[in-house]
């Protein structure tokens, strides 16, 4: 499509004011008429868009009127076409038509103190550089809504022209009334309407859409016998009547003498297939030359009207109705005629939630405005429909980012590839690019057209990797960036030189302790198709080879494995060493054999073997694994049992694991047997306290599930239960002891809220701290007295998720940044923020969980923005996610949670439970926040918004203050 540059149209407007007095009528529109034609459709039927509800309010109407015409402005539209004639009645004072019930509520009912909204319209459109075209509906009296009466008379003011005159009107099998297409009375009572509005308003055109007969089956007989004097056929007779009217409002509109007010059409977008008609379309769909009798080709052929606007509503490459093949179709319609082609585009379809859709995204919208950009005939687009259109920040960023590109306002941005950061090598067999363009022009893929672009230019693309080297160049008009990515060749067995059992392959590599009866894997890597097996403790065993393959032409690696129980022992608790296992393999006749380094041992329960705490705080796991997070924490001094080792763990007789090099071992002759003096309990003012007075320090861990804290504590006695406070947490306390241990069962209260807990150690021995919910103090500042952690994810040489701007503004910079306006909106509340980091310093998570632990906030809230991994296609993923350890932790991240889901709009991912480093505080509500995916490139560019994240804040803020007012 040709379109003005702006240097272009100062020039015009030059001309324009050097011929004032000849152009004096003309509104300041600064595109010459027809050129770049960028329409919006204003509906009032059923209130689709304006008003939004009828009123006779005439402020409302006003404002809202502003708000349809500000949001043209703003997004670079320069026509608005309002719906001024929805079905038999007018929104401007008519002397043929009621006012329309869409507008005020019932037909015939005039809007309050005078007001005529087409008068406001004109005006403020042309104060807005807009042209206002007066939209028809011709032959609609009635749309009727579900539940509403069929061929509703009754609904007609006394002055319209159907009520006057039921003679015009047929009732159709929909259950509505229409004109009679046929007869000369109606057609006179159209023209006289389209007159009317000429002469009394300064509209810049007058626009029919697709509403013509309605269908086949419309009931016209009698006027077909009476008005056919050539016996024409029905569907001949019927275009007859259409083209006539079109004729007629054509002239009518010429005769007024106003030159600059133009009538177009926007038919339905087939006029007819290739399949019924030799000059139709290459398509499979309703035809409205025999379905509306609407023959558009006779319109332009004849030069009835100005522009037609076909609805070409379908996707490019819908099979039957092809977008491209339509567009080419009404092209060649126009081609050597006066009339101007402009498309209409189903904005309406757009964002479709499904990615299989191609209707997903903003994408379609622009690959159809590109591809009207590369054609020299048409010459503008009109969305259907405003509402759809400002609902939708992408879809309003899209179109906007292309008006802006045509009329050189776009910053010049060069393509630049953001991830992979660098040429790599990988195994995967995809990878997700991301990046940065110009947002005003079309970018290709290895010559491809990239789709779904933020409005800013930012895209993301899987691309599919060939084994060897990849080559990925992205390119626009002006600049291009280029990538290799290598992709190994999956790697098959690896070979082995000789037969041998190689003795880092051989269990175990340190000392292992594990007690009688559980059982364990021997293991150990030999050639594939051997005989292995291991002696341990004067036994011999067969192995298993689990790994590698199974029939193999030479020497290749695979495990063998074999179960073993660890035997039973009597007398005395001790530990006792069965020795380094012994491994042979027998592969072919050659016999190796290998011992391991390290031996096995047996702990008998109850044996002296202890572990001390060596630092502040020694972290405990679930299983000798510390990659799912850890489970509790020791303080330094506290002593427990061990009751098995493997690998670097120590086993604790809680059943906890602890890295060995943070525990001191070691065993005496007799058990460390703790005694528990006394017990205490306290009421405090932020918390209650359950205190226990040892004789020595025994380890202890606690953990709560919402109804019963359980405490216990490696010391195999307990001591007399204190007597509850009335006001205390909780309802009773069970204790009970075994032979390692003692246990602790706190019960809360019915309605009592535990908002934290956690053990701390004493001089004597552990205090157990519950932790009472704050009080809110004040109405006017809730948060005041309450102190809340904020904790801004990343940093510094961690830069967190990698998006379209790669490192330059990545995960790291969003969560500070959010991380301060949370800040401020919580301050401003009156709470007390501390912060893990306030600049773009390097944190490790041990840090910002120690800073948590020596400051014990009310509240931790972790800042993050989320990713995915690189052979995903994060394009298509978006949302909004919260998650948290503890159950107490669960309803202010829920509450987090629906009300950014509320407010924002955001994808639901959930409110999820997850033992992260960061969400692990026991003291207070700790939850993470994952506010949308850093590469998905419309939602970076939500994330990277100032005023988005302002709201952000604001939301959490709010949604933290009713938390605590609950
Ligand atoms: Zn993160």
């Amino acid at each position: 499509m040709k379109y003005l540059r702006k240097s272009l149209i100062f020039i015009i407007i030059f001309i324009l004011l050097l011929n004032l007095s000849a152009f004096a009528e003309t509104n300041d529109t600064t595109v010459k008429k027809g050129e770049d034609f960028r329409g919006l459709w204003v509906a009032t039927v059923v209130n689709i868009d304006y008003p939004t509800k009828a009123t006779t309010d005439s402020q409302i109407l006003k404002s809202e009127a502003l708000q349809v015409l500000e949001y043209a402005k703003n997004t670079g539209f320069n026509a608005v076409f309002l719906q001024v004639r929805p079905s038999g009645d007018a929104l401007y004072r008519s002397k043929y038509y009621p006012w329309s019930k869409y507008l005020t509520g019932k037909q015939g009912v005039a809007p309050s103190g005078g007001f005529d909204p087409l008068d406001f319209w004109i005006s403020e459109a042309h104060k807005r550089g807009l042209e206002l075209h007066a939209w028809i509906n011709p032959y609609r009296v009635t749309k009727r809504s579900s539940g509403e009466p069929t061929h509703d008379f009754a609904s007609l003011h006394s002055s319209n022209p159907a009520k006057k005159n039921p003679s015009w009107t047929v009732k159709h099998s929909d259950g509505n009334i229409y004109l009679n297409p046929g007869l000369p009375e109606t057609r006179q009572m159209i023209v006289n309407g389209v007159l009317e509005i000429i002469e009394n308003y300064s509209v810049d055109g007058i626009h029919f859409d697709d509403y013509f007969y309605p269908d086949k089956s419309f009931n016209d007989n009698e006027t077909y016998k009476k008005y056919n004097p050539a016996k024409k056929s029905l569907d001949d007779w019927r275009r007859d009547n259409v083209n006539t009217l079109i004729k007629d409002v054509s002239a009518a509109i010429k005769s007024t003498g106003k030159s600059n007010i133009r009538f177009g059409i926007s038919p339905f977008g087939i006029w007819a297939n290739k399949s019924s008609n030799p000059k139709g379309s290459d398509t499979k769909g309703l035809e409205s030359y025999s379905s509306h009798y609407a023959d558009s080709l006779y319109w332009i052929k004849n030069g009835l009207i100005d522009y037609i606007v076909p609805q070409i509503y379908w996707n490019i490459g819908y099979s039957i109705a092809d977008y491209k093949k339509l567009a080419a179709w009404w092209e060649n319609a126009v081609s050597g005629t006066n009339v101007d082609l402009y498309i209409g585009h189903a904005a309406y379809k757009a964002e479709n939630p499904d990615p299989k859709s191609p209707w997903y995204g903003t994408a379609e919208i622009e690959r159809q405005l590109y591809l009207n950009d590369s054609s020299k005939i048409i010459k503008g687009s009109i969305f259907f429909n405003y509402n759809v259109m400002a609902k939708s920040a992408a879809l309003t960023n899209t179109v906007k980012a292309i008006f802006d590109g045509r009329d050189g306002k776009s910053p010049k941005v060069n393509v630049s590839i953001s991830r992979p950061t660098s040429d790599i090598t990988t195994s995967m067999e995809s990878f997700y690019l991301n990046g940065t363009s110009d947002p005003s022009q079309p970018l290709y893929l290895n010559g491809k057209l990239v789709e779904n672009r933020s409005s800013k230019g930012y895209f993301g693309v899987l691309v599919p990797l060939s084994v060897g080297k990849n080559t990925f160049t992205l390119s626009q008009a002006n600049s291009s960036d280029t990538c290799t990515i290598t992709r190994k060749a999956s790697s098959g067995s690896e070979k082995m030189s000789a037969v041998e059992i190689p003795s880092s392959s051989t269990f175990p590599q340190s000392q292992e302790f594990w007690m009688p009866g559980e059982k364990i894997k021997l293991s150990c890597q030999a050639p594939a198709g051997s005989k292995v097996s291991v002696t341990l403790n004067g036994k011999n065993y067969s192995m298993k080879q689990i790994s590698g393959p199974t029939n193999p032409s030479g020497l290749y690696k695979a495990t063998y494995s074999v179960e073993y129980t660890m035997p039973s022992f009597s007398g005395a608790p001790r530990n006792i060493d069965l020795g380094a296992p012994i491994y042979t393999v027998n592969y072919k006749g050659t016999v190796k054999t290998k011992k391991a380094p390290a031996n096995i041992g047996v702990i008998m329960k109850g044996s002296p073997y202890y572990a001390e705490a060596l630092y502040d705080v020694v972290d405990t796991y679930n299983a000798p694994v510390s990659g799912n997070g850890a489970a509790y924490e020791l303080y330094k001094g506290m002593v427990d049992s061990v009751t098995g080792m493997t690998g670097s763990y120590a086993r604790l007789s809680s059943g906890q694991w602890v890295f060995k090099d943070k525990v001191k071992i070691y065993s005496q002759k007799t058990p460390v047997n703790t005694v528990v003096r006394k017990a205490t309990y306290e009421v405090g003012k932020d918390n209650d306290v359950f205190e226990l007075t040892m004789t020595s320090s025994a380890a202890a861990i606690v953990s709560f599930d919402g109804q019963n804290v359980v405490l216990n504590v490696s010391a195999p006695s307990s001591a007399a239960m204190p007597k509850l406070p009335g006001d205390a947490l909780i309802s009773t306390i069970k204790d009970s002891t075994s032979i390692y241990k003692s246990e602790y069962v706190l019960t809360k209260k019915d309605g009592a809220t535990i908002e934290g807990y956690y053990v701390e150690k004493t001089d004597s021995g552990i205090k157990l701290v519950l932790k009472h919910k704050p009080k809110v103090q004040s109405l006017t500042k809730p948060l005041t007295g309450i102190t809340i952690m904020l904790d801004a994810g990343h940093g510094g040489s961690d830069p967190g998720a990698i998006g379209p701007l790669g490192t330059a503004y990545s995960e790291k910079d969003i969560n500070l940044n959010l991380a301060f306006k949370l800040k401020r909106e919580l301050e401003s509340q009156g709470a007390n923020i501390l912060m893990t980091r306030t600049d773009n310093s390097t944190i490790s998570l041990a840090e910002r969980l120690t800073l948590s632990r020596n400051a014990r906030p009310d509240m931790f809230i972790s800042l993050h923005a989320n990713s995915m991994p690189d052979n995903v296609d994060i394009s298509k993923i978006r949302g909004f996610s919260v998650f948290y350890r503890e159950v107490f932790s669960k309803p202010s991240a829920q509450l987090v949670y629906d009300s950014v889901i509320s407010a924002h709009g955001k994808n639901k991912h959930g409110v999820n439970k997850k033992n992260f480093y960061v969400t692990r505080n026991t003291w207070a509500p700790s939850f993470l926040i994952e506010s949308d995916f850093v590469p998905n490139p419309v939602e970076f560019e939500w994330l990277t918004n100032d005023k988005e994240q302002d709201k952000l804040a604001k939301t959490i803020s709010t949604a933290i203050v009713s938390y605590y007012m609950q």
